[in-house]
């Protein structure tokens, strides 16, 4: 895990939707695609970053989409 203390996606900065903190550790969700494979459970999209509120650990989590 990676600390962050300035996250943007797109050309807006992330902040906490729980406690509007704006510093996050992150994650990527393809190191997830293990594990689900593991259990048996297929991802429907690998292809993911999550963001995890330093302050009260709510997860964000983002999808690349297709623009
Ligand atoms: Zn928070």
């Amino acid at each position: 895990m990676e600390e962050e203390s300035f996250v943007m996606i797109g050309d807006k900065q992330l902040k906490c939707f729980f406690c509007s903190g704006s510093e996050f550790k992150k994650l990527n969700t393809k190191l997830n695609e293990k594990w689900a494979s593991s259990l048996g459970i297929e991802m429907f999209s690998p292809e993911g970053l999550a963001y995890i509120c330093s302050n009260c650990g709510y997860k964000h989590e983002f999808f690349k989409l297709n623009k």
